[in-house]
């Protein structure tokens, strides 16, 4: 199993609209975040994080200054007993390219990269609709990490658009909790 996770808004905190996560100074780890990917981490899955970052496209952060945040995430979640196996991100602006959620590139890039990746056995964890939209054309399940109310908006437009959510957790922690029931149901599914 494969989990893809979203990074601003699962890992660590969003910044304010319009804003980004410009440096290691202003990243901050959510609640639950770290507990979460060492328990999932434990479980055997693969974690590949996956991240639209047009905050380099804009001009406000260099792609060098990306790869050291991305460098030292690594190092702290190492640290508390998790792991991510790799980071892929679009630096792109919106319609410019292949890659920005909810497109698919960089979830393709990643397979090219694991080749035993198999979509309809993964799980892409985001907190926006182009996160369950990207899971949607992929044919990944999909957990949405919101407070509740934003879970509810969300859901509702997943609804209208025909996008399936199917796990709504308020942190990381707390999907790690669900997964374990969620892998025996979808191997016995795979069994009958
Ligand atoms: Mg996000
Ligand atoms: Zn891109």
């Amino acid at each position: 199993m494969t989990l893809f996770l979203d990074r601003d808004g699962i890992i660590n905190r969003k910044r304010p609209e319009g804003d980004y996560v410009k440096s290691w100074e202003e990243f901050e780890f959510l609640p639950g975040a770290l507990l979460g990917l060492r328990r999932m981490a434990a479980s055997g899955a693969r974690m590949i994080c996956v991240t639209n970052q047009r905050g380099v496209a804009r001009g406000r952060m260099t792609e060098d200054a990306l790869m050291d945040i991305h460098r030292r995430m690594l190092g702290v979640v190492q640290e508390a007993g998790g792991r991510i196996d790799a980071v892929y991100y679009c630096p792109h602006e919106a319609g410019q390219c292949d890659c920005r959620k909810p497109l698919t590139g960089l979830f393709q890039r990643a397979r090219m990269d694991f080749p035993d990746i198999v979509f309809a056995d993964s799980l892409v964890v985001g907190d926006t609709i182009s996160d369950m939209a990207a899971a949607s054309r992929l044919g990944c399940g999909s957990a949405l990490v919101a407070m509740p109310e934003i879970a509810a908006a969300i859901c509702e437009t997943a609804a209208g658009q025909g996008i399936r959510v199917d796990f709504r957790v308020q942190s990381l922690l707390e999907l790690a909790e669900l997964l374990p029931a969620w892998r025996f149901r979808t191997s016995k599914q795979e069994r009958t």
